[in-house]
């Protein structure tokens, strides 16, 4: 079985072929360096995503985003906590806004601050 997909771990963007042997064994090929190879690896046995959004607030619109990649089967769950979740204080940049969103070990932090309503 192969797969075809871009190596989005730089901006290169390597198109990556991964090939998926009888035994289970996967070869990476069209990598320019062993980061492709490992993001190859992943995207075809545990897919991950890091959530990017911005939240409307009575303090204005924050961006957030979580702190490490979460399984991209958590990626709606995570939008809903995060649509779901009160923002009852003014936010700095760096804040976490949810400490371990759906229980992936990752956080929710605020990458940007605006004053109005955007
Ligand atoms: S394989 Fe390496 S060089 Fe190519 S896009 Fe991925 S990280 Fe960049």
């Amino acid at each position: 079985m192969k797969f075809n997909f871009t190596c989005i771990r730089c901006p290169i963007g390597c198109e990556l072929v991964v090939e998926k042997n009888k035994n289970g064994s996967l070869k990476v090929l069209g990598n320019r360096c062993p980061r492709g190879e490992e993001y190859g690896k992943q995207e075809v046995t545990d897919p991950r995503r890091i959530v990017t959004t911005v939240k409307q607030t009575k303090f204005g619109t924050i961006s957030i985003k979580t702190d490490v990649a979460v399984k991209k089967k958590n990626y709606f769950k995570v939008l809903k906590q995060i649509n779901e979740t009160a923002v009852t204080k003014k936010y700095k940049i760096g804040d976490v806004f949810i400490k371990n969103v759906c229980k992936t070990h990752s956080n929710i932090v605020v990458t940007g601050i605006h004053e109005e309503i955007i």
